[in-house]
């Protein structure tokens, strides 16, 4: 993951760092005998007995139950990655409301809260996120160097050193550092496009993931392009801002005052009337009425157009993400992938266009990530 978080994180002791034994294989294992480790990492029973004991007295592996060993032919004890060693909190800011989570070392949540707050660039602002992350640390009771540190997804696009808020038209939040959360936080704190936060958690369940288009599909339309299984960047912040590509010159307003961006015709926003959720609509659709089907055959076509323009710029796999991705079934793919076929000069095999696997809690978990994997990813090997 980025080197930017690789300065910020609290690291595992000297001692930890001195240890034989290769911390990526207990972690993958989950559960490991002593004879396995001694087998599978070819160390003598003593040395793997030495340094199981010091990584048990640093709280960093535990026992846990026993486990069918293929070696001795009977149980033995079993030792695991202390799955909170190390935890990460992720905390998405929306124009109405707070969500924030806190995972362990294996991404899973921890805990989650929700509350309604309206945004306001006002430092009281702030500061009651700030006690509020402080008061859901403390119900956790997560100790200081426990924490590695605190994602802000954001609606809004951030500098490559993830301090300031770029462009943050939706929020109104655009100039904003990551000084007005630190200033009541003495912890690791970053922004994170949301989008690339989505993208960050479909890496996460689907690590074989190399190259994509994730198209974040909510209220508003995101994307996170994933290249050699990174997010890209850009050198000022607005890799991937595809939502606003013109389509229609003569278009709807978009939010950033131009007419007709993507973002006008393949968001949420764009799809859905004032107040309907997609819920309603979809339940509409599937009840065969026809005014619905229209205004899904719109959107889909033009999700067509835009999918089939960023595929003649990356002919790579297409994520479809977002809240839409949980409505989405074959049929619309398939109708995806004839339109596109229509348009393009390159008729592909339909293999590429893919429905998000989509976590549950994405954008919060990926917004808390980075830290983790940047702690894993310095784990200790033989
Ligand atoms: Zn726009």
């Amino acid at each position: 993951m980025e080197k930017f978080y690789e300065k910020e994180y609290h690291t595992q002791s000297d001692k930890a760092k001195q240890s034989k034994l290769d911390l990526p294989y207990i972690y993958e294992k989950r559960k490991v005998s002593q004879q396995d480790i001694s087998y599978d990492l070819r160390l003598s029973r003593p040395t793997v007995i030495t340094n199981l004991n010091v990584l048990e007295s640093e709280g960093m592996i535990r026992k846990s139950g026993q486990i069918d060993t293929e070696f001795v032919g009977r149980k033995a004890a079993a030792y695991s990655i202390v799955s909170d060693f190390r935890v990460s909190i992720g905390v998405e800011i929306l124009r109405k409301e707070i969500k924030m989570i806190a995972i362990d070392l294996y991404g899973d949540k921890i805990d989650r809260l929700v509350f309604e707050i309206a945004y306001e660039n006002q430092d009281s602002y702030y500061r009651a996120i700030c006690d509020k992350i402080l008061e859901f640390k403390e119900l956790l009771h997560v100790a200081d160097a426990q924490l590695l540190g605190i994602g802000f997804s954001m609606q809004g696009l951030v500098s490559p050193d993830r301090k300031t808020i770029v462009y943050g038209e939706i929020l109104g939040c655009t100039g904003i550092t990551i000084e007005a959360f630190t200033k009541y936080l003495p912890y690791a704190c970053s922004f994170i496009h949301d989008a690339d936060s989505a993208a960050v958690s479909e890496l996460w369940v689907s690590p074989e993931l190399k190259d994509a288009f994730y198209l974040s599909i909510s209220k508003h339309l995101g994307v996170a392009i994933i290249s050699k299984g990174e997010i890209l960047a850009g050198k000022h912040g607005h890799s991937s801002t595809i939502e606003h590509i013109q389509m229609e010159p003569e278009g709807e307003i978009c939010y950033c005052g131009k007419r007709g961006c993507m973002e006008t015709l393949c968001s949420l926003d764009s799809l859905l009337k004032e107040r309907e959720t997609p819920e309603e609509l979809f339940q509409e659709l599937r009840r065969g009425e026809s005014s619905a089907e229209e205004r899904w055959d719109v959107f889909l076509l033009n999700l067509a157009k835009a999918l089939n323009m960023l595929h003649l710029i990356f002919d790579t796999d297409f994520i479809l993400g977002g809240y839409l991705a949980s409505y989405l079934c074959e049929k619309d793919l398939a109708f995806l992938h004839e339109k596109i076929r229509e348009m393009t000069p390159f008729a592909e095999a339909s293999d590429f266009l893919l429905i998000s696997k989509m976590p549950q809690h994405n954008i919060t978990i990926g917004a808390a990530l980075p830290y983790i994997q940047t702690f894993l990813d310095t784990l200790p090997e033989v």
